[in-house]
């Protein structure tokens, strides 16, 4: 994900990684938000755990699903004959 610096305005990336131990390390500690240091100014960015969490989904812990094939839609009416 890319958030960007609120003080100096550069762009911060945030590696699939880093967000999965960002919010395992604020579900341990109860915390609301990660504090993601912008690599030019230091300057710290809260970012909101909730932000995290819509970000990386597949992240949080949960165990990926099985694709399951779609079947296709049933037609109870049926289309031959009116
Ligand atoms: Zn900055």
């Amino acid at each position: 994900m890319q958030i960007r610096c609120y003080r100096c305005g550069a762009n911060l990336t945030l590696g699939k990684e880093e967000v999965a131990f960002a919010l395992q390390a604020l579900e341990e500690s109860g915390g609301t938000h990660y504090d993601a240091r912008c690599h030019r100014c230091r300057h710290t960015n809260k970012v909101p755990l909730e932000q995290l969490r819509r970000i990386a989904p597949a992240a949080a812990g949960k165990p990926e699903e099985p694709e399951k094939p779609e079947e296709p839609p049933q037609d109870p009416e049926g289309k031959n004959g009116s």
